[in-house]
C-alpha cells in the first residue's frame, strides 16, 4: 500500500506535465494493494504481489475506460479483461491506471492520441521550447517507466512501439515471438503484427515481467501452445561462445555518426564478453519499410470496419444506416487513423490487390527467409534500436513517410514475428538516451534476454 501510495502521489505531481495515463484508477490500485499485503502476511505472496504497472489504453481493462488512444471509443468500459493484464492480476500485480497511446497505436512519438501528446521527461526543464516526444506507440508505458510513475508498464509492438519509445525513453522492453503472449482482449490493429510485451528499467524486470504476461491460450488461436521458459534465469547466463550476426545491410546511408558509434561499442562489449560477431546478409531488409506499410494499414482498415456507431463507444446520428456510418467514423477517428484506413482500402482493392497486398506478402516471406538463412551462422543480431535519439516535438509532424522512417530497424523483427529487445547503450551528443536491439530467434527470448544483460 506504501509503495502504490508513492506511485499515486508522482503522479498527481507529474502526470499534468507529461500526459502518460489518460486515466488513473487510485482507488482499485489501493484495494488490491491491501489484498496483496494481506497476502504477504499470510506468507502466501504470489510473484507480483503489490508491484504497481500501468497499462497500455490499448489492453481491455473490466470495469475501467479503455480508449486505444481515439475518440470513437468514447466512454467505452470493456466487460471483459485482456489475457495479458488478466495474467499479470493473477500473480498479484496492482494496476495504477491506464497508460496514453498514439490511437489505436499508429505512430511513432504519441502524438497522434486524442488524449494529447505525451512529454519524454528527457525533455529539459530549462528549454520548454524543445519538448521531446516520448515515441510511439507506447509513448505513455516509456514515459510514465522512465519517469517513475509505474514499476513497469504493458505495451504492445506491431512495427516497433514497445522498442522505439523505449530506447528513446533511456528503458528496456521487449517485443516477444509472435504467438508468446496472448492477443485476445487487445484493441487489434494489425494482427499478423501485433504483439504484447512489457517495458521496465531493467531487463531483469522484463524478464520477470514476461514470464507473467505469457502463455498459451485457448483464445487466441495464433498463441503458442509452449511453455514459458523462467527468462529471469537467462539474463545473468552471458555470451561465451554466442554467435552474434551483424547485418551489413542496416548500415544505412546516411546512418548519423553517433548511431554507428553506439553499435560497434555495444558489439566491442559483447566481444570482451567472449561472443564471437558475424557478418551477416539480410538483403531484403530495405523493402521492410514499405512492405510493412502496406501490410499493416490493410489489416488496420480491416480490422477497424467494427467501429460503426453500432458496437462501441461513440455514436452520431444519421439520416439512414450508411450515415450513421459515416458521421461517426468521420468524427471518431483521427486524421492518422484516416490515412491508413485510406491506404489499407486501396491496396486490397480489387485493382490494387495484386499490384501492393499480394507483392507485399511475398517480400514479407523474403524477408523471414533472410532471417531464416541467418539463423544458420548466428544465435542473435544486434542493431541499433532508432535512427536517432527522441525527436522534438514540432520536428517531423507534417510529413508522415519522415515519421515512419523511424520504424526502419523494428518493423523486420514483426514482419518475421521475431523477438526483439531495446536496451540502453549510451548517450547522443546532447545528454539523450540511445537504445541497441537484440533480435532472435524465434521462441528464443531467452538468448536474447541473456544478450541484452550483458549489453546492460
Ligand atoms: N510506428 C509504427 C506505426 O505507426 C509502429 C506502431 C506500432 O508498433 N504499434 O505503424
Amino acid at each position: 500500500v506504501e509503495l502504490t501510495q508513492a506511485f499515486l502521489e508522482a503522479i498527481e505531481r507529474l502526470n499534468p506535465r507529461l500526459n502518460a495515463y489518460i486515466t488513473v484508477t487510485g482507488e482499485k490500485a489501493l484495494a488490491d494493494a491491501a489484498a496483496s499485503d494481506a497476502r504477504r502476511a499470510k506468507g502466501e505472496a504470489r510473484a507480483l504481489d503489490g508491484i504497481p504497472l500501468g497499462i497500455k489504453d490499448l489492453f481491455c481493462t473490466e470495469g475501467t475506460r479503455t480508449t486505444a488512444g481515439s475518440n470513437i471509443l468514447g466512454g467505452f468500459v470493456p466487460p471483459y479483461e485482456s489475457t495479458v493484464s488478466a495474467n499479470l492480476k493473477r500473480d498479484g500485480a496492482v494496476f495504477l491506471g491506464k497508460l496514453n497511446l498514439d490511437e489505436f497505436a499508429m505512430g511513432s512519438s504519441n502524438q497522434t492520441s486524442a488524449f494529447g501528446a505525451v512529454e519524454n521527461p528527457w525533455s529539459r526543464a530549462n528549454d520548454p521550447d524543445r519538448r521531446l516526444v516520448p515515441g510511439g506507440s507506447s509513448g505513455g508505458s516509456a514515459a510514465a517507466v522512465a519517469a517513475r510513475l509505474a514499476m513497469g508498464a504493458t505495451a504492445t509492438d506491431t512495427g516497433g512501439s514497445i522498442r522505439q519509445p523505449a530506447a528513446f525513453c533511456g528503458i528496456t522492453g521487449i517485443k516477444p515471438t509472435y504467438g508468446r503472449c496472448s492477443r485476445w482482449g487487445i484493441v487489434a490493429f494489425a494482427s499478423s503484427l501485433d504483439q504484447a510485451g512489457p517495458v521496465a528499467r531493467t531487463v531483469e524486470d522484463n524478464a520477470i515481467l514476461l514470464r507473467s504476461m505469457a502463455g498459451h491460450d485457448p483464445k487466441d488461436s495464433t498463441s503458442a501452445n509452449l511453455p514459458v521458459p523462467d527468462f529471469r534465469a537467462a539474463v545473468g547466463r552471458g555470451v561465451k561462445g554466442l554467435r552474434i550476426g551483424v547485418p551489413a545491410e542496416y548500415r544505412l546511408d546516411g546512418l548519423a555518426p553517433e548511431i554507428a558509434a553506439l553499435w560497434d561499442q555495444g558489439l566491442e562489449w559483447l566481444r570482451a564478453e567472449g561472443a564471437e560477431i558475424v557478418p551477416i546478409s539480410l538483403p531484403h531488409a530495405k523493402y521492410a519499410l514499405p512492405t510493412y506499410y502496406v501490410v499493416a494499414p490493410a489489416e488496420a482498415s480491416s480490422n477497424l470496419a467494427r467501429y460503426d456507431g453500432v458496437r462501441f463507444g461513440l455514436r452520431e446520428n444519421g439520416s439512414d444506416l450508411k450515415d450513421l456510418y459515416e458521421r461517426t467514423r468521420a468524427r471518431g477517428f483521427g486524421a492518422e487513423v484516416r490515412r491508413r484506413i485510406m491506404i489499407g482500402t486501396y491496396v486490397l482493392s480489387a485493382g490494387y490487390y495484386d499490384a501492393y497486398y499480394l507483392k507485399a506478402q511475398k517480400v514479407r516471406a523474403l524477408i523471414r527467409r533472410d532471417f531464416e538463412e541467418a539463423w544458420g551462422k548466428v544465435d542473435a543480431i544486434v542493431t541499433p534500436a532508432t535512427p536517432s535519439a527522441a525527436f522534438a516535438m514540432d520536428e517531423k509532424q507534417d510529413d508522415p513517410v519522415t515519421m515512419y522512417l523511424n520504424d526502419v530497424f523494428t518493423v523486420t523483427a514483426n514482419l518475421a514475428g521475431l523477438p526483439g529487445l531495446a536496451v540502453p547503450a549510451g548517450l547522443d551528443g546532447q545528454g539523450l538516451p540511445l537504445g541497441l536491439q537484440v533480435i532472435g530467434r524465434a521462441f528464443d527470448e531467452e538468448t536474447v534476454f541473456a544478450v541484452g544483460g550483458a549489453i546492460e
